[in-house]
């Protein structure tokens, strides 16, 4: 590990303002994705500024009759929250299916949704990545690409997003809150938070330098049924291969995500419009464009399966 200085801040313009007054500081909250890049210096901050204690770990009712859930609230306290449960089942089922209990323990929800790509030659430093070293070149395509994105893709980067808390909070249409040095304060629609990675792979997230997550809003409940179905290699310890995120309506309408088949949860209203028709059109119009390679085209007829079984469960 690089050696680096630290301190805990006191507030969020505290924090704000430190990461912006130390040339490669970096906040860090339950450590457990930073941590990991660090050790392999695939990260090299300077500088850490610890945000873990700061008063941003409640869950409120918003005026709306939404949520706001504060970034550092960890992914435990997310899934079990009992507004959560209720109203908003997809996103406890989505948190509950990823990591281990450990993991969610330690876990925040700004740091989840800014967990990095899981692609294996971004983490092998001794070959060519574009999103780890810009313009060194893209090792995954014509290499091994089974987990890797199917769509959303560019020549650069074919990297997926493996998150699943994101792809359910993409349904319920959250927005996510950020401050900077200046004390500004704006919201990111999630729809717009992950960006693609075109010819520029490393900007993975729509945040400006030193912007802190302060919290995650989540609109009105939908009512309706909730699911997350996680398809993966092992039942615990896996990122997903695929994941469907629903909210179906008793009329046969809905909304539906795919995670870990693209740079972002994978949502395309065209393709909800489909749903009366069923899996094979829903996924026809989601993946229209896919560029799949060799070993991964399989997540296409896997998506359909997996979104099969979630409007049987809805159905039931
Ligand atoms: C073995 C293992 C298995 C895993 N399995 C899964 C899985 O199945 N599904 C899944 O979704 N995830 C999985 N994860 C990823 C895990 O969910 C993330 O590591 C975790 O959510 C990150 O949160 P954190 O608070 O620890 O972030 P940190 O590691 O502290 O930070 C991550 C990044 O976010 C930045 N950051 C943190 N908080 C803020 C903030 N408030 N504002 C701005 N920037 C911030 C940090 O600077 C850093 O760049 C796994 C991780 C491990 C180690
Ligand atoms: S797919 Fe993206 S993360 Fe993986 S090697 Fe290529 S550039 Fe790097």
């Amino acid at each position: 590990m690089t050696p680096f200085t630290y301190e805990r801040a006191a507030s969020p313009a505290a924090a704000v303002r430190a990461v912006a007054s130390t040339p490669g500081a970096k906040f860090i909250a339950g450590g457990t994705n930073l941590l990991d890049l660090m050790k392999f210096q695939i990260e090299t901050p300077t500088h850490l500024v610890d945000v873990r204690h700061l008063p941003l770990d409640t869950i409120e009712d918003t005026p709306e009759g939404g949520l706001r859930i504060g970034a550092l609230v960890t992914n435990t306290v997310v899934a079990s929250h009992p507004r959560v449960k209720r109203d908003y089942g997809v996103l406890s089922r989505a948190i509950v299916a990823g990591a281990t209990g450990q993991l969610r323990n330690k876990a925040s929800t700004g740091g989840n949704l800014l967990q990095r790509n899981r692609c294996p030659y971004f983490y092998n430093t001794d070959l060519p990545c574009n999103k780890r070293v810009p313009g060194s070149g893209c090792s995954a395509l014509g290499g091994i690409t089974r987990s890797l994105a199917v769509i959303g893709g560019s020549e650069s980067c074919i990297a997926q997003n493996p998150g699943d808390m994101a792809v359910a909070l993409r349904v319920l249409d959250a927005t996510v809150e950020t401050m900077d040095a200046d004390g500004a304060t704006r919201s990111i629609p999630l729809a717009d938070f992950h960006l693609l990675p075109g010819d520029t792979p490393e900007v993975e997230f729509a945040l400006r330098p030193g912007e802190l997550i302060t919290a995650v809003t989540l609109p009105p409940p939908l009512g309706g049924t909730h699911h997350y179905h996680k398809v993966r290699d092992r039942a615990s310890y896996a990122f997903a291969i695929v994941s469907v995120a629903a909210v179906l309506q008793p009329d046969g309408t809905g909304r539906v995500a795919f995670g870990s088949v693209a740079p972002r949860p994978w949502r395309v209203a065209a393709a909800e419009a489909e749903l009366a028709k069923g899996p094979a059109a829903v996924v026809a119009a989601a993946f229209e464009g896919a560029a799949p390679q060799e070993d991964n085209a399989f997540k296409i007829p896997l998506a359909e399966r997996t979104l099969a079984l979630v409007i049987a469960e809805g159905r039931a």
